[in-house]
């Protein structure tokens, strides 16, 4: 069975939180949304949200 891909987004920020969930995946919070919009404006790169997990 193929494994369901999951939002790169997701990926990159929810998997770090507490209140992750696989099977709630609807809910974005203020945080989730703020970090969004600021990857998507190219504001901050990927690699510096992978770096504050390490
Ligand atoms: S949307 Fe927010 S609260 Fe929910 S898992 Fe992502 S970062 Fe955590």
């Amino acid at each position: 069975m193929k494994q369901k891909e999951i939002d790169p987004y997701i990926s990159l920020i929810c998997t770090h939180c507490d209140f992750y969930k696989e099977d709630d995946l609807l809910l974005e919070c203020a945080a989730f949304k703020v970090l969004k919009n600021m990857l998507q404006d190219g504001r901050i790169k990927p690699e510096e949200i992978s770096d504050v997990f390490r």
